[in-house]
């Protein structure tokens, strides 16, 4: 049975494709900052399923980065990887409802049809090529040798929502893939079957992903789960405006510490970036909790060119 979510409970969960930079950071610390300003829990997940893009020891160091800022969590990290049996569950359920159907598309073909205009649905989605095969059709794709990616029967359905920081935001939900070609769960199934198992009730996590939220809460009503609440906070920019980077410069915590700096004054700075502290200030983080109002924070992206 899934853990009823608790109103507050939060999380994050990085991929360990990568170091964390200063923009990742400041959503863990803003994600950690909204869960114990309401005395709620905190728990850690690696989202760690694309093998293809997980890098060996990075896990480990993104969660020494997070405790080195002073961050803490509850429970044991979570590992996607060792949680398939509870994904494969998932779409067993969606599939005995007849909610899912192979779709045999490549990539290239797909960009080629998403690009003709296919009604509701924005640009770039699925336009439902292989929803309606015939028998015959989808014999004669199925000896072709490719494996297909496994897609949910949406509907075309428009889901909207009220985010804490952002107000409504709405989306249509194209046929998405539950699971991938190479049979790996996709992130909006696992998503929310692990928000689910871990009782979160508050996502907060960053702007860049609130365009996957309808999608998740679409397949969270389609599994019968309940919707968690959710925060997109604010992208940390380069000087050139752009998503921030290694190219930026100094952009993780051991670049910063090369620089000569504390992993107190990297949290300083970051808590700076969102109003919640003043220059030459390095508040503790109990400080931050009292500080902390979720409806003071900036919506818009910051670019971080003062000190990297
Ligand atoms: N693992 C995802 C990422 O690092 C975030 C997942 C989420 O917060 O929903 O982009």
């Amino acid at each position: 049975m899934p853990t009823p979510p608790t109103e507050a409970t939060g999380r994050y969960a990085p991929s360990p494709t990568g170091t964390l930079h200063l923009g990742n950071l400041r959503t863990a610390l803003l994600a950690w900052l909204f869960a114990r300003s309401q005395g709620a829990r905190f728990v850690m997940r690696i989202d760690d399923l694309d093998r293809g893009r997980v890098r060996p020891g990075v896990a480990e160091q993104q969660l020494a980065d997070l405790a080195a800022l002073g961050l803490d969590w509850d429970g044991p990290v979570v590992h996607q990887s060792e949680r398939l049996a509870h994904y494969a569950a998932a779409i067993a359920q969606l599939d005995a409802e007849g909610a899912l159907y192979p779709c045999f598309c490549t990539r290239a073909e797909i960009r080629q049809a998403a690009s003709a205009p296919h009604g509701a649905l924005p640009e770039g989605s699925y336009p439902g090529t292989c929803r309606e095969l015939t028998r015959g059709e989808r014999a004669t794709r199925e000896a072709s040798g490719r494996p297909p990616a496994l897609r949910l029967r949406a509907g075309a359905a428009t889901v909207a929502f009220t985010d804490r920081l952002l107000g409504r935001y709405e989306g249509a939900v194209d046929d998405l893939v539950v699971r991938r070609n190479d049979g790996v769960p996709a992130y909006n199934l696992a998503v929310v079957v692990d928000d689910t198992a871990a009782g979160v009730g508050e996502v907060v996590r960053g702007a860049d992903l609130v365009e996957t939220t309808p999608r998740q809460l679409h397949v969270a009503a389609r599994l019968g789960l309940p919707a968690p609440r959710y925060a997109h906070v604010p992208l940390a920019l380069g000087a050139d405006g752009a998503r921030l980077a290694k190219r930026h410069g100094a952009v993780t915590l051991a670049d910063r510490i090369a620089a000569g700096e504390s992993p107190t004054d990297v949290r300083s700075a970051l808590a700076r970036s969102v109003g919640l502290a003043t220059a030459g200030e390095t508040p503790t983080l109990h400080e931050l909790l009292q500080r902390f109002d979720p409806s003071a924070l900036p919506t818009e992206p910051t670019v971080l060119t003062s000190w990297i």
